[in-house]
């Protein structure tokens, strides 16, 4: 290994770890500046003002760390994997299964786990959805007249799958409908799960619309004793907040690499071993086959059998960074930070006249999204903007969810382990003006 690698590996020294974090008194002005010095885009600035990067559950940005673990995979390991004898395919055939490993050590997985690299969430859902019907009626898991349970709350990489795979396998897709202000309910999944044949539940950890964060660990493990496949869209908790998987009657488990300070293409898929030899894999082809002749091909294990083609090698060693970089930094400093952002957040935007904030009790939430009457947020977005804050705006790929709350499109702002109050304030004052601007 070479220097440069080791001195990635460790980057303990450049952040403030877990000693250093007093949760009363969040990090000195001293680490966060160390800490958004790793990210070399927050120096960037926009209409002449310092960005203020309130996107980070779109994507967020990658620390140094990764961008040179990348490179270092590029300059010096990259080859094909799995299939050749040579040295240099070999290194990055190690190199890609020890990020497999790091990430399965990220996510907490035991013996009983698997993990499969995917091109992020959606894929990974996809997969998932289409390996319960995919195996053909006489095989597959879902069967005419199964019922498949889907939160009112999911990100539409989360429904339309389903939504296919009940047309497909003439499953019936059930609706967990959250209440009037956007919450799910034990009791309402119990009455569910009583009635017709449930063979599957899928629900965020996160709403990625509202920051809603419903309580997942209780309704998978209802769902797992009524006999149905459990499967998680971890997307929202992936960089802060993400249970332990052993800790969870979790059956699938899926983020994207792009959401947790890691590159955009590259995503994951965890889940049991069990469960995931039930998927019919979504891409056939080269390295996920045992043997083929002309006529046939007899499929090879986990986890080549769900991983068809070339994949994504450097995009697979920058998450491992990411999650290494994550680690370092310390899982209850973010998730701390984070949360006292959100707060701060919700508490700055709720006192200004004619804005709502959705799910403000959602505290574990790393996102805020709220709506101003009378003004459209594409309005409230572009005036930030000129101000260097960059939020997300519109539906948020959750329609039917904005739809069933009598809301439109709304204005979304989420915080990362380097945003500051500073930033939060920044954004009410925008939005207090945008609000004065437009009404
Ligand atoms: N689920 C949730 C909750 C999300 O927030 C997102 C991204 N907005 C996705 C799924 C889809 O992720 P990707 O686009 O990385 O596949």
């Amino acid at each position: 290994m070479s220097s440069t690698m080791n001195s990635i590996a460790a980057p303990h020294g450049q952040t403030p770890g877990n000693s250093h974090f007093d949760p009363e008194k969040g990090w000195t002005a001293a680490q966060l500046q160390a800490l958004r010095a790793q990210f070399p885009i927050l120096a960037e600035t926009i209409h002449g003002h310092p960005l203020a990067y309130l996107d980070n559950a779109a994507s967020s940005p990658m620390p140094l760390s990764v961008l040179q673990a990348m490179q270092e995979f590029e300059q010096h390991q990259r080859a094909n994997i799995h299939r050749g004898v040579h040295s240099l395919s070999q290194r990055a055939t190690d190199a890609f299964e020890q990020a497999r490993a790091t990430l399965k050590n990220y996510l907490g997985a035991g013996p009983e786990h698997e993990l499969v690299f995917t091109s992020g969430t959606t894929e990974a859902l996809n997969q998932v959805a289409y390996g319960l019907w995919g195996a053909g009626p006489e095989q597959a898991w879902l069967r005419p007249g199964d019922d498949i349970i889907v939160s009112g709350l999911e990100h539409h990489a989360n429904l339309v799958p389903w939504q296919h795979a009940a047309r497909i396998s003439g499953a019936r897709l059930r609706i967990l409908q959250p209440d009037a202000q956007g919450q799910l309910h034990l009791d309402d999944l119990a009455a569910l799960l009583a009635t017709g044949r449930p063979r599957v539940l899928a629900l965020t950890a996160c709403a990625n619309a509202t920051g809603e964060c419903p309580p997942y660990a209780a309704m998978l493990s209802l769902a797992r004793q009524a006999g149905a496949l459990t499967v998680l869209d971890a997307a929202q908790v992936a960089a802060h907040g993400l249970p332990r998987l052993q800790a969870l009657e979790c059956d699938f488990l899926a983020l994207s690499g792009h959401k947790m300070h890691g590159p955009m293409g590259i995503g994951l898929l965890a889940g049991r071993r069990q469960a995931l030899e039930q998927l019919y894999p979504l891409r056939l082809g080269g390295d996920m086959v045992e043997h083929v002749s002309y006529q046939q091909a007899r499929y090879a294990g986990l986890p080549a059998r769900l991983e068809g083609g070339t994949p994504n090698v450097a995009a697979a060693v920058g998450l491992a960074q990411a999650a290494r970089f994550i680690e370092a930094t310390g899982h209850a400093a973010i998730d701390a930070h984070v949360r006292a952002l959100r707060a701060q957040a919700v508490q700055g935007l709720s006192a200004i006249a004619g804005v709502r904030v959705l799910s403000p009790q959602a505290s574990a939430a790393a996102l805020v999204s709220f709506c101003c009457e009378g003004v459209h947020p594409h309005d409230i977005g572009t005036l930030l903007d000129e101000r260097g804050i960059a939020v997300r705006t519109g539906h948020h790929c959750a329609q039917p969810l904005l739809e069933h709350l009598g809301l439109g499109p709304t204005t979304r702002a989420s915080f990362a382990l380097y945003n500051s109050a500073e930033e939060v304030e920044r954004l009410c004052a925008a939005v207090a003006h945008a609000v004065k601007v437009f009404q």
